[in-house]
C-alpha cells in the first residue's frame, strides 16, 4: 500500500485501539510496566522480535519492521539496545508494533532492512502523520490512560510531602519516577504528560501549593 493511502487516526482513536489491546492482554487489570515484547509477540502479524547486532551503528535506526513471505512481520531491534537499554528498546518495539496495528499495509513491501529504511525516509519526509501515529501509539500502550494519570497524581502527592512545592525539584523527580515505574525513558514521559493534559495540572497544582493532583 502507498503511504498516501494509509488511514489517518485521531489521538482518541489510537487511545481506544491501545486500550483494547491492553484489555485483552491484561483482562484482570494492567500490570505496570507493560511487557511490550510479550504484547508484540502476541499480535497475529508478528512472528518474532529479533535482536540485530550493530543495527543502530550500521543503519542509524533502533528498530525496523521486516515483512515476510507469509505476510507476517519480524521486528528487528538493535541488539545493544535490547540487552542494555531496555527503556529505549521498549519504546522502539512499541513504535513498530504501532505501525503494524495502525497501517501494516504500508510496510508490507519491506523485505530487507534497506527497504524498511527507504520507506521510513519517504514517510518522514512527506507522510508525517504515519510516524506521528506510531509514536502516539507507543506512548499510549506503554503508559496506559487507565493507569498513568492516577499514578502521576499519587507520585505527585508523595513528592510534595517530601520536597514541598519546589518547581525545580518536583517536575524532574516526577518524570524520573514515572519513567522508572513504566520502564520508559524521560522524553516519552514528558510527551505523555502533555498529551493527557497532566503537565498543565502539575504546573497549576504547584503554583497553588495544592497537596493533590486531580488526575
Ligand atoms: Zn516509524
Amino acid at each position: 500500500m502507498e503511504p498516501s493511502h494509509a488511514r489517518r487516526y485521531t489521538n482518541a482513536e489510537i487511545e481506544v485501539i491501545a486500550a483494547q489491546i491492553l484489555s485483552k492482554a491484561y483482562p484482570t487489570g494492567i500490570n505496570i510496566p507493560i511487557e511490550i515484547d510479550l504484547l508484540a509477540e502476541r499480535n497475529e502479524l508478528v512472528d518474532d522480535i529479533v535482536p540485530i547486532e550493530l543495527l543502530e551503528d550500521k543503519f542509524g535506526v533502533a528498530a525496523v519492521l521486516i515483512s515476510k513471505s507469509n505476510e507476517h512481520f519480524d521486528i528487528f531491534v538493535d541488539e545493544d539496545q535490547f540487552n542494555y537499554r531496555q527503556p529505549r528498546a521498549s519504546y522502539s518495539i512499541a513504535h513498530e508494533l504501532g505501525h503494524i496495528v495502525l497501517h501494516s499495509g504500508v510496510c508490507e513491501g519491506c523485505r530487507t532492512i534497506e527497504d524498511s529504511i527507504a520507506l521510513r525516509n519517504r514517510i518522514t519526509g512527506v507522510y508525517h502523520s504515519i510516524e506521528r501515529s506510531a509514536n502516539y501509539f507507543s506512548g499510549a500502550i506503554l503508559m496506559p490512560r487507565r493507569a498513568f494519570p492516577e499514578d502521576t497524581a499519587k507520585i505527585y502527592e508523595a513528592l510534595v510531602r517530601e520536597y514541598s512545592y519546589d518547581n525545580n525539584i518536583i517536575p524532574d523527580k516526577l518524570c524520573s519516577t514515572l519513567a522508572q515505574r513504566y520502564g520508559v525513558y524521560i522524553p516519552p514521559v514528558k510527551i505523555r504528560l502533555r498529551e493527557l493534559n497532566l503537565q498543565r495540572k502539575i504546573e497549576t497544582a504547584l503554583r497553588l501549593s495544592s497537596p493533590y493532583l486531580d488526575p
